[in-house]
């Protein structure tokens, strides 16, 4: 092909590029409820529905193992995979494990690895059914596909955002932006200057939340219990912002959302601070929170308005495509997607 018909990868960007290599794809099984373009596919499978989802993480791009523990890297992995069950409502049952390593990994470093990926499996009540072992020429590669299980009454998609839904969330978020922050600092440190110790006292929470994450399952048990379905629900793994524009699109629907609503921890305001962020920055177009966003109908707003767990940001309207921000300044902004760029 010459230079004159070839279209960089960046023009398009990360979504882009899947819009543009799924475009041809066409479903033959009616069985297939929902292919690409939720946090899941969905698949009928008799009495409930099937979820299943994939994600891969590559060394360099999404994890650094200059400060990521092996074991937490292996738990962050299931982590990352069981968020996108949950993020249809679903609850995780199996996963499959692919890794690629470089004769650099020791098979106790190795071992490191599925110490987190087994205490992951744990905590999330997940079997882990198989997967791929190869070798690798440029660094480790650890690929996961989680499936998980929803009454099909209990299904939540990205789409079923309607008018005058609140907007609400699972916890507080930026702060694995924040932690990755510090740890990208303290590597630089300790790179011009060995005898230098990472200070990452003081951080704790933020790169816990980074290194760490969690899924937040026991919001799926919530939900269940105050008898609710979020009328659509996504988790935020590139920040909110992109994440509500997924919803907005999805549902075509607009969103109001309240600057000073985003639960934001202190801790993140102050690295935030610290770093010359502005302290709407890292939860706005950060990532990897995986914390859930989701919309509930007003009814349902009743069951849940003094539940000291959901964070209610904003809400939905009819401007199709259009999500924006109120201000702590009373300003309106346009809300605009970031994201995590990989490319
Ligand atoms: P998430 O951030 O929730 O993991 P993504 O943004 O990675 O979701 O993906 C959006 C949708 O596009 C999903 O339905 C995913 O399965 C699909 N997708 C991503 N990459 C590909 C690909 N290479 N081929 C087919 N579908 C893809
Ligand atoms: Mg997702």
């Amino acid at each position: 092909m010459s230079d004159k018909n070839r279209t960089e990868i960046d023009q398009m960007g990360e979504f882009g590029l899947i819009d543009h290599i799924t475009r041809d794809v066409k479903i033959h099984h009616s069985n297939t409820v929902k292919g690409i373009g939720d946090d899941a596919a969905v698949i009928d499978c008799g009495d409930d529905y099937m979820v299943v989802s994939t994600d891969m993480l590559l060394e360099g791009i999404h994890f650094d193992l200059s400060f990521m523990p092996l074991q937490h890297l292996g738990y962050k992995a299931i982590a990352v995979n069981v968020s996108d069950i949950a993020a249809m409502n679903a609850l995780p049952e199996q996963v499959t494990v692919s890794i690629a390593v470089t004769n650099r990994f020791s098979v106790e470093a190795i071992d490191m690895i599925y110490q987190g990926i087994n205490a992951a499996c744990k905590n999330y009540n997940v079997d882990l059914v198989g997967g791929d072992t190869t070798s690798s020429r440029s660094g480790l590669v650890i690929s996961v596909t989680a499936t998980g299980r929803v009454a099909k009454d209990k299904i939540a998609y990205r789409s079923g955002a309607k008018k005058d839904d609140i907007i609400c969330m699972s916890g507080d978020v930026g702060a694995a932006y924040m932690g990755l922050q510090v740890l990208l600092r303290e590597k630089k440190v300790f790179e011009a200057d060995p005898n230098m110790q990472p200070k990452l006292d003081d951080y704790e929470y933020i790169v816990g939340r980074q290194l760490r994450p969690e899924a937040r399952t026991d919001f799926i048990h919530d939900f269940r219990e105050l008898g609710i379905v979020p009328t659509s629900m996504i988790d935020v793994s590139d920040g909110v912002a992109s994440e509500i524009l997924h919803l907005c699109k999805a549902s075509n629907v607009g969103a109001v959302i309240y600057e000073q609503k985003i639960p934001v921890d202190q801790r993140t305001f102050d690295a935030a601070h610290e770093f010359n962020i502005p302290s709407v920055t890292p939860g706005l177009n950060g990532g990897e929170d995986y914390e859930l966003l989701f919309t509930i109908s007003q009814d349902d707003y009743k069951k849940v308005e003094k539940n000291p767990n959901i964070y209610f940001i904003g809400y939905v309207d009819e401007e199709p495509n259009s999500a924006r921000m109120v201000t702590v300044g009373e300003q309106i902004v346009p809300l605009s997607a970031q994201g995590f760029k990989h490319f």
